[in-house]
């Protein structure tokens, strides 16, 4: 992995700066990740889609939000740390993303079952920000499933996906409409 130029985002900047400035952040920093579907698609399109259903449940009221929709996996999947998230796009879009930030250094079982608990706790945005990556896996799964994973294996995600889902105390309510029709489509195509 190549390193990569800082992103400098003054302060001053229009949110629409901010919002492309981590969109780049993460196109850069995510650029050697593909997703697990046959066709291998760039990991960046998974942020976007998560974005963009952030932008969609809370329009303009909350950036922070739709950018830490792009920076959501920096921390767990490619080793962006704390600090620069938070020198470079302040503390509350770093603190979104720590909160949706598994410790990989448990194992994939632990994590799964840390992540029912952890969302009965975490913050409302941070609900808002795990439930649309939930839509978004569950979606990638129902249309373009990894190549090795068995019909069981699917469910597995599936179901884990919606026990996450349903531990949150405040799930935003456009979002929970969108996973319910995926998960419902999911269930019944496994
Ligand atoms: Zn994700």
């Amino acid at each position: 992995m190549s390193a990569s130029a800082p992103v400098l985002v003054p302060a001053s900047a229009s949110d629409l700066v901010r919002l492309h400035a981590a969109a780049r952040f993460a196109a850069d920093r995510h650029a050697d990740q593909r997703r697990k579907d046959p066709r291998r698609l760039p990991y960046i399109n998974h942020l976007i889609e998560v974005a963009q259903l952030l932008a969609e449940a809370v329009g303009d009221s909350d950036v922070q939000l739709v950018m830490a929709g792009y920076l959501h996996d920096s921390i767990e999947d490619v080793g962006v740390t704390y600090e620069e998230l938070q020198g470079t796009f302040g503390v509350d879009v770093a603190d979104l993303v720590l909160e949706v930030t598994d410790d990989k250094s448990l194992s994939r079982e632990v994590r799964k079952q840390r992540q029912i608990e952890h969302a009965a706790t975490i913050s409302r945005r941070g609900q808002w920000l795990k439930q649309a990556d939930k839509i978004s896996n569950v979606r990638s799964i129902l249309e373009s499933p990894p190549a090795d994973w068995t019909v069981e294996r699917r469910l597995d995600y599936v179901v884990w996906a919606g026990r996450v889902v349903a531990a949150m105390p405040e799930p935003h309510p456009y979002l929970q409409g969108k996973f319910e029709a995926l998960h419902a489509r999911a269930l019944a195509a496994s």
